[in-house]
């Protein structure tokens, strides 16, 4: 089975590492935060036995099996060894820009790097390695272990054969491809970050509570999830960041980010991760 080295090892990172590992990939997870990497085996041991009581999908996982696959390094050289690299840093162009610069010295000939980015344009990402046609975007879903699809994304550079090996790839986890092209956010992110920001720009303006809107879209729009929660799920920093890609690439005034979830972000508040966002959470 291929290798499959991950980067960044924060909420996506990890929830790729496992479903990689899971589905018999041998994996390398990196992150160039000691302490989050010093942390990632004991949360990934967590995240699977999580995942093990969420679907039947996940219910035969074992964790030392999973965990037994899953390597941890802070040196990105380690990942020479991958045939795929999937990033999941945070999502700030200039970051990846600088990764995926470093990332030219590791990856060799047939390698295909695969960005798991919200909203950053994978052409963009591909213009920073030494061959294009081998970056494409695979938006994996939050929690990526339960959600059906990923969006695979082809940038200006990509070729047929990254697509074809990306379709293949996102197929062995036992998820559907949907391939779109290449446009800041794509179709989901496009879509989800303007009723997220909306549904912020309602609790700013004090139309309603939190519970409130995200009651009318799971009771009455029968979605599993409310805009509040699944921003909270996210990360209010991610989305904050997603939310300024879009306003700066578009240059549309419908992705003005509502100022409550800066000053959310600003305080610490980040959602699930930190413990508090638009709800508390007792255990992340
Ligand atoms: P996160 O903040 O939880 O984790 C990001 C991790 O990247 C951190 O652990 C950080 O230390 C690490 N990192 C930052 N710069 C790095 C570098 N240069 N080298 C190595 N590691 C580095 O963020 P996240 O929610 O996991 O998001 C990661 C990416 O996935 C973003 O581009 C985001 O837009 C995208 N994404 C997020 C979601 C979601 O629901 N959170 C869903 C799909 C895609």
């Amino acid at each position: 089975m291929a290798t499959v080295g991950v980067i960044g090892a924060g909420v996506m990172g990890k929830d790729v590492a496992i479903t990689c590992a899971a589905n018999g990939y041998d994996v390398i997870l990196s992150d160039h935060d000691p302490a989050v990497l010093a942390a990632a085996p004991r949360d990934a041991r967590q995240l699977v036995r999580k995942f093990r009581m969420m679907s039947p999908t996940t219910g035969s996982w074992k964790a030392d099996e999973i965990l037994g696959r899953i390597r941890f390094s802070a040196d990105l050289g380690d990942l020479a060894e991958a045939d795929w690299i999937v990033e999941n840093i945070v999502e700030d162009l200039a970051a990846k820009e600088r990764l995926y610069l470093d990332l030219r010295d590791v990856c060799g000939e047939g390698v295909k790097v695969a960005a798991n980015t919200s909203c950053i344009s994978i052409t963009k990402l591909g213009a920073a390695l030494a061959r294009p046609e081998d970056v494409v975007g695979i938006h994996f879903m939050n929690p990526v272990p339960l959600l059906e699809c990923a969006e695979v994304v082809r940038g200006f550079h990509t070729s047929a054969d990254t697509i074809k090996r990306a379709e293949e790839f996102v197929g062995s986890l036992g998820k559907r491809s949907i391939v779109v092209n290449d446009m800041p956010g794509f179709v989901s992110n496009r879509l989800s970050h303007l009723f997220m920001n909306e549904a912020a720009f309602l609790v700013h303006d004090g139309v309603a509570e939190p519970e409130q809107v995200d009651a009318i879209f799971k009771l009455g729009y029968g979605h599993r999830m409310g805009p509040l929660e699944t921003a909270d799920l996210i990360g209010l920093d991610t989305v904050v960041n997603s939310l300024n890609v879009l306003y700066e690439e578009f240059q549309d005034s419908k992705f003005r980010c509502c100022p409550t979830l800066k000053k959310m972000v600003a305080a610490g508040l980040l959602g699930r991760k930190s413990g508090q966002g638009f709800y508390t959470y007792s255990a992340r």
